[in-house]
């Protein structure tokens, strides 16, 4: 008899609620939750305690109750199999901190979405002496939002295949089979973590999506209706900038490629290729990269986000599009493109903008010595300085 893999889910969001039902309907997995921020572990088992959780997704409702919901990583990391984190990247480097202690030899540890860099902590301590495999869904699976904290959360869109990396890089083909047994969702097997890191495609359209809206636009106030649609919105220019972005990635990976063999990076693809493999059949002109954008019915009515000033909208300069994929995006990236030598034009323009708009200062005089270079993932964090110690890491 196949053994029951124990599998634990660390945050409190809203990929969370959606994870404990469709992992323990989809395998009959023993599910545990580490909730350890704030009250959420309370909250949680609160809210669940009556019927569980139910996720509401392909016009079906499931429902399922975690096998145990905690915020003491102690009393649920030493027997876990798998421990999944489903939360925004800025929580993966605490998170570790917390977990890493408790993890048995030879764990699973993964990130879903990992977005770029997450692969740098295989040289943490506990993480290489206790030989932990770790791995990186490209995305999150699922478009979904709480309606109710501990108790109910709907899923807006799923999509149908995600690219899944792991580090040993070997490893991703039984990664992604083992995941797809879990969530029913098709995982391909990346040839790297770095080609993940790098076809992160969140740092390219965030912000670079909230660099085109709304530079010289910072103040600007609208009334809610009015608010600028975030994909749909775009302007042919920002398309043509996003093109240059994710040019620039692919010029890294064709580069890297050729420097080292043996390293997979066939998974960085055009942000273009990548609209049309993500959403093939929902895009009513596939021609350009523009009208793949404004025609996209997955990306029909999204506004951009915004926050509240005296009863209209404005810009929210700090939102996750930017505290999430400026830091664990952008900065990886570009931190790589320099160790190779390579100009990143469009992607510094978007970056200078955009970390003055976060007040943080990343680059000084295009040096990643700016205060609050230690906040992000950039290479130099893990005392990566040259290819030759990013490649062990990525082959
Ligand atoms: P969420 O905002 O619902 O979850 C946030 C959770 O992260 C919190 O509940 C908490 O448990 C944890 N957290 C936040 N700050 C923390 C901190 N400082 N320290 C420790 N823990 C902290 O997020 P989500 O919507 O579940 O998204 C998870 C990931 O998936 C993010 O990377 C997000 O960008 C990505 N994603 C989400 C969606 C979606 O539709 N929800 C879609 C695509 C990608």
């Amino acid at each position: 008899m196949k053994k029951q893999l124990r599998i634990v889910i660390c945050g409190g969001g809203n990929a969370v609620h959606v994870l404990v039902p469709v992992i323990k309907e989809t395998s009959g997995a023993w599910v545990g939750v580490l909730a350890p921020y704030s009250d959420e572990a309370a909250r949680i088992s609160s809210g669940a305690s009556e019927n569980g959780i139910t996720v509401e997704y392909n016009e079906r409702e499931v429902t399922a109750r975690p096998d145990m919901v905690t915020s003491l990583a102690e009393e649920v990391i030493p027997e876990a199999d798998i421990v999944l984190f489903a939360l925004p990247a800025f929580a993966h480097g605490p998170m570790i901190g917390l977990v890493a202690p408790f993890l048995k030899k030879g764990a699973w540890l993964g990130a879903m979405p990992s977005r770029s860099g997450f692969e740098f902590y295989a040289q943490s301590t506990h993480v290489r002496d206790k030989e932990i495999v770790l791995f990186g869904l490209q995305t999150l699976p699922w478009a979904c939002r709480i309606i109710e904290y501990g108790k109910r959360v709907t899923v807006l869109g799923e999509k149908n295949s995600v690219t899944v990396g792991a580090c040993p890089a070997g490893k991703a083909p039984e990664v992604a089979l083992t995941l797809q047994e879990l969530i029913g969702i098709r995982l391909k097997p990346a040839g790297s973590m770095l080609s993940i890191s790098l076809g992160n495609v969140g740092q390219i359209i965030h912000p670079g999506i909230m660099y085109g809206l709304f530079k010289e636009e910072e103040e600007t106030t609208y009334h809610e209706e009015n608010v600028p649609l975030f994909y749909q919105g775009i302007s042919k220019e920002t398309a043509g900038m996003l093109g240059h972005m994710s040019q620039e990635i692919v010029n890294v990976a064709k580069y890297l490629s050729k420097k080292c063999s043996s390293l997979q990076l066939q998974d960085v693809i055009s942000l273009q290729d990548w609209i049309l493999q993500s959403y093939e059949g929902k895009i009513a002109d596939t021609s350009t990269l523009f009208s793949c954008f404004v025609t996209n019915q997955a990306y029909a009515g999204l506004q951009a986000p915004t926050i509240k000033v005296g009863g209209k909208c404005r810009a929210n300069l700090r939102s996750r599009y930017l505290t999430e994929d400026v830091p664990f995006g952008l900065v990886v990236t570009k931190g790589i493109a320099g160790m190779c030598g390579l100009p990143t034009p469009t992607i510094d323009q978007v970056l200078a903008t955009t970390s003055r708009w976060m007040d943080a200062e990343y680059y000084i005089d295009g040096k990643a010595v700016g205060r609050d270079i230690g906040k992000t993932r950039h290479p130099v964090n893990f005392g990566i300085t040259k290819l030759e110690q990013l490649f062990p890491r990525a082959t």
